[in-house]
C-alpha cells in the first residue's frame, strides 16, 4: 500500500512564532471532532519550519498561519510557496495576525486561495471552531473532486486501452493493473471468471473448477489461465467463489473481492488491499467495473474465455476440463469397449530442466501430434496435466501395445532428437464409475500403480487399487503423526566379518511400533513415505538419531562403530540432505567414515545424475557408500563404474536360493562381479551356517542375518556389543546364534 491516508483524524498545522498562540490553540481545539474524526495538531514556530513540515507530511487539511514571523510578510511568502512550489491546492489556509494593521491586500487573498483572514482577537473558541469546520469541509470536498478527476482520467485512459487489448489475458491483466492504480496499490491480484451459459455448462462438479483465473499479477502471476481450484490458498478460493455466488463485493481487513458480471458471465477481481476503499474510491470502482463489464462482453473475448476454459493452449488439444466432460458423457454402445488411458511421460521434468522449457514445450507438442496421427478420430486425445495426456477410445485401438508403439521412434524437439518412454494407467470405462471426475480419479489410481511398478510400464485399474490407495492414505497420515509424536524408532542389526567373526558395523533399520505391540514393517510404510515425500523428514530424523546413538556409544566407552543408513531417492532431491549429514556428524563429533549410506539400484537408476553428484560430494566428506539389495535392480555396469562405491550388499533373495537349482551360480557370479569392481562384499539375510559357509568360501567379506542377530533397539545393541567383546577371545561359534532376548 503506497498511499498515506490519515483517514482517522484531520491534520491541522499551526504556524506561529508566539508559543502562547500554540498553547491557546491547543487548549481551544483539543478533543474537538469534525464529522466524527479527531483533530491532530502539528506545530511550526517559523515559516521555515512550516515549509519543512509541509514538504514532508502528507494530508494536512488546514494551516492556521501567522502573517508576521521571521519578517513582516513571512506568512504571505509561505502561502505563495504552498500553492506555487509545493503545489498543495487542496490544503485550506486561515491567516491570523496579531495587529489589525497587517491585513494583506485583497488580491493576495484572492490569488492565493486563502480561506479566511482573522485577527487573533477575533478568533474566540467558537469562531475558531467554525472557521476550522468550514475549512475542513471544503478541504474534503476539494480532495474528493480531485480524486474523482484523476480517477476518471485513469478510467478513460484505462478502458480505452482495455478495449484495444486483443487477448483475454491482456485484458484481464490490464483490469488488475488499472484497478490497482485507481486505488493506489501495487498490482497484486487476480481476475477470475466463470461462464453462465447453461446449455453449454458442463457437469464436472465443483471440484473440477469451472472458475478460471484469466489474469493474475504479482505473487499470483503463475496462476494465469489456470482453473481457480489450483490456487493453493483455500480461503482465498472460498472468498472468490462466495463473491461470484452472492454477486456482491467483499471487503475484508486486507483483501477486497469485487464483483462484475452480466447474464452470460460472472467475474470477480481479487485484490490485496491494506486498507478499505473510501466512498470516493468506491464510486470510481463502480464506474470502472461498469466500463469493463461492457468491454468484457465483447464477443471475441467471450469466445476466448470459452477456449481458455476447454483447450490446452500449448498443444491445442482438449484440456483437462474438456477431458472430464468427455469422460462424463461417454456411454458405451454394444460391441464397443471404451477404455481410458492416462499417459505420463517419463523423466519429462529432467528434459524440461536440463534442456530448457522451450524444448520441453516442443516435445509436448510433438507427442500431441504423434498421438493424433497414431489414432483415428474415434479416439479423443487431451492434455490433462503438464506431462500427462488422456485418451478415450475403443479397447481394440487403444491398448498398451498400440500406445507404447507410438513411442518407439524418437521425437524431434527443436534440434534435439529425443527418445522418451511413457507410463500408462488404463481403465475400462465400465469399471470406472459414472461421473467424469470419478472416472478420471480411478484412471489416475491405475497410473500411479503403474508408476510404482518398476517392472512394467502400464497398469489396468482394478477396484482393489482404490482400497489400497485408501489404505496408503491412512498409513500416510498415521505416519506423519508418528513422526511428530516421536513414535518411530531406529533399531540396529549387526554385521560381521565372516573370517574373524568380529562385528564390523550395524545397519540402522526403522521400526514403527503399534499400541498392540506389533510393528508396521518398513517394507509397507517406507514406500508410502517415499511417495508422499515424508521420507525426507523421516530420513533426516534417522540420520540425527543414529548420530546421537553413535556419540552416546563413544561416550560410554565403546570403540567407534560403523552404521549403515538406508537412503531413499527423495532424500537426494532434498536441498538439505548433505547439510543434514554434515551437521549431524559435526554436532555429534563423529568421524565421517563411521557413516555408511545404503542406496538401492532403483534409487541409483531413478535419477543417476542427481545421485552420482551427491554421492561424489559425500564421498569427499569421507562417508562410505554401499549398494543395497544388489542384483534385484537393473544397474548397468557402466553406472556402477562411475559410482564412488565401497561395498556391495548381495540381496537376501540370492542367499535364500543358494540351495535352489542354479542358485549358487547366481550368487557366485554376483560376488565375483563385486570383487571385479573392487568392492567389499556383504551378504544379507544369512539364516543358516550352510549359507554362511557358502558365501565365505566364495570370497564374501561380511555377513548380516538372523543367524547372528536380528535388529534390536539401541540399549540391547549396547549389551550385544559388550557380550561380543567378551567372546572375541574365544573362536566365534557361528552355529549357535547369540542370545537375542531383546527382540
Ligand atoms: P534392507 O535395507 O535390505 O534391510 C534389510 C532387511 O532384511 C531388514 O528388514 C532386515 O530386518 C531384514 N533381514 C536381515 N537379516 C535377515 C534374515 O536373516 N532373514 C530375513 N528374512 N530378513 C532379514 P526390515 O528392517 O524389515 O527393512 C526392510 C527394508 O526397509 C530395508 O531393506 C530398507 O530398504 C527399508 N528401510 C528400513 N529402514 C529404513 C530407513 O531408515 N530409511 C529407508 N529409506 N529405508 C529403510
Ligand atoms: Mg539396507
Ligand atoms: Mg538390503
Amino acid at each position: 500500500m503506497q498511499t498515506s491516508h490519515h483517514n482517522d483524524t484531520w491534520r491541522i498545522l499551526i504556524v506561529d512564532d508566539d508559543p502562547e498562540v500554540h498553547e491557546v490553540t491547543r487548549l481551544s481545539l483539543g478533543g474537538a471532532r469534525i464529522q466524527g474524526r479527531l483533530l491532530t495538531l502539528l506545530h511550526a514556530e517559523s515559516a521555515a519550519a512550516a515549509y519543512q513540515l509541509l514538504s514532508s507530511e502528507a494530508d494536512i487539511a488546514v494551516v492556521l498561519l501567522d502573517v508576521v514571523m521571521e519578517h513582516d510578510d513571512a506568512g504571505l511568502q509561505l502561502v505563495k510557496i504552498i500553492r506555487d512550489e509545493l503545489q498543495l491546492h487542496d490544503l485550506r489556509i486561515i491567516l491570523r495576525t496579531g495587529q489589525p494593521g497587517y491585513a494583506p491586500e485583497e488580491q493576495v487573498i484572492r490569488d492565493y486561495d486563502i480561506n479566511d483572514y482573522k485577527t487573533k482577537q477575533e478568533l474566540t473558541h467558537t469562531q475558531l471552531m467554525t472557521t476550522i469546520i468550514a475549512s475542513v469541509r471544503s478541504y474534503e470536498q476539494l480532495r474528493t473532486i480531485n480524486q474523482h478527476r484523476q480517477g476518471l482520467q485513469k478510467i478513460i485512459a484505462g478502458s480505452s486501452n482495455l478495449m484495444e487489448d486483443q487477448s483475454l489475458q491482456a485484458f484481464a491483466d490490464g483490469v488488475i493493473t488499472q484497478i490497482s492504480s485507481l486505488l493506489g496499490l501495487c498490482a497484486e491480484g487476480m481476475l477470475c471468471a466463470t461462464t453462465r451459459n447453461d446449455s453449454d455448462q458442463i457437469d464436472i462438479g465443483d471440484a473440477a473448477g469451472d472458475v478460471y483465473i484469466l489474469g493474475a499479477a504479482g505473487q499470483y502471476a503463475w496462476l494465469n489461465s489456470r482453473p481457480l481450484n489450483e490456487l493453493p490458498d483455500a480461503r482465498c478460493q472460498t472468498l472468490i467463489r462466495q463473491c461470484l455466488n452472492d454477486k456482491q463485493h467483499l471487503q475484508l481487513a486486507d483483501e477486497t473481492v469485487l464483483y462484475f458480471g452480466r447474464e452470460q458471465y460472472s467475474a470477480a477481481i481479487y485484490l490485496q488491499t491494506a486498507r478499505s476503499a473510501d466512498t470516493a474510491e468506491n464510486e470510481l470502482i463502480e464506474l470502472f467495473l461498469n466500463n469493463i463489464s461492457i468491454a468484457y462482453q465483447n464477443v471475441t473475448l467471450f469466445q476466448k474465455l470459452r477456449r481458455a476454459a476447454y483447450a490446452d493452449p500449448l498443444t491445442r488439444l482438449a484440456n483437462r476440463n474438456e477431458f472430464i466432460r468427455q469422460l462424463h458423457n461417454r456411454t458405451y454402445a454394444p460391441d464397443f469397449q471404451p477404455v481410458v488411458v492416462l499417459l505420463d511421460l517419463k523423466n519429462f521434468s529432467e528434459i524440461n530442466d536440463g534442456l530448457g522449457q522451450d524444448i520441453g514445450d516442443e516435445l509436448l507438442r510433438a507427442v500431441g501430434e504423434r498421438l493424433l496421427s497414431t489414432f483415428s478420430e474415434d479416439t479423443s486425445i487431451a492434455r490433462i496435466d503438464a506431462d500427462v495426456f488422456g485418451l478415450i477410445g475403443d479397447e481394440r485401438a487403444l491398448n498398451p501395445v498400440s500406445v507404447l508403439a507410438a513411442f518407439d521412434t524418437p521425437f524431434q524437439s527443436g534440434d534435439q532428437t529425443l527418445l522418451i518412454s511413457a507410463t500408462l494407467g488404463i481403465g475400462h470405462l465400465k469399471l470406472l464409475g459414472e461421473s467424469g471426475m470419478t472416472r478420471l480419479k480411478r484412471a489416475y489410481i491405475a497410473l500411479n500403480a503403474a508408476k510404482r511398478n518398476l517392472l512394467g510400464n502400464y497398469a489396468y485399474y482394478v477396484p482393489k487399487m482404490e482400497e489400497d490407495t485408501q489404505q496408503r492414505l491412512v498409513i500416510s497420515r498415521a505416519l506423519r503423526d508418528a513422526l511428530q509424536d516421536k513414535a518411530l524408532q531406529v533399531w540396529y542389526q549387526p554385521q560381521f566379518d565372516l573370517n574373524s567373526g568380529i562385528i564390523t558395523g550395524v545397519e540402522a533399520l526403522l521400526r514403527w511400533p503399534q499400541p498392540d505391540g506389533d510393528f508396521i514393517p518398513p517394507n509397507v510404510f517406507i514406500p508410502i513415505a517415499e511417495h508422499s515425500g515424508a521420507i525426507v523428514e523421516i530420513g533426516s530424523w534417522v540420520i540425527t538419531q543414529v548420530s546421537r546413538d553413535l556419540s552416546q556409544l563413544a561416550h560410554d566407552g565403546f570403540a567407534p562403530l560403523r552404521v549403515a543408513i538406508n537412503i531413499s531417492m527423495p532424500q537426494f532431491r532434498s536441498p538439505c540432505f548433505i547439510a543434514d549429514i554434515v551437521q549431524a556428524l559435526e554436532s555429534c563429533d563423529l568421524h565421517p567414515s563411521q557413516l555408511e549410506l545404503e542406496i538401492t539400484e532403483s534409487v541409483l537408476m531413478d535419477e543417476p545424475d542427481v545421485v552420482i553428484k551427491a554421492l561424489l560430494q559425500l564421498k569427499q566428506l569421507g562417508v562410505t557408500i554401499s549398494i543395497d539389495d544388489f542384483g534385484t535392480g537393473f544397474s548397468s555396469l557402466n553406472y556402477l563404474r562411475q559410482l564412488p562405491l565401497d561395498r556391495m550388499k548381495v540381496d537376501r533373495s540370492f542367499v535364500r536360493d543358494i540351495d535352489q537349482p542354479g542358485g549358487h551360480l547366481i550368487i557366485e557370479s554376483i560376488l565375483n562381479l563385486g570383487q571385479q569392481l573392487g568392492l567389499r562384499t556383504i551378504a544379507e539375510g544369512i539364516e543358516t551356517s550352510e549359507q554362511e559357509d557358502f558365501v565365505r568360501d566364495h570370497g564374501c567379506d561380511e555377513g548380516q542375518g538372523f543367524l547372528y542377530a536380528q535388529a534390536m533397539p539401541y540399549q540391547a545393541l549396547k549389551k550385544f556389543i559388550a557380550s561380543q567383546a567378551q567372546r572375541r577371545t574365544a573362536p566365534l561359534a557361528t552355529t549357535s546364534p547369540p542370545e537375542n532376548d531383546f527382540i
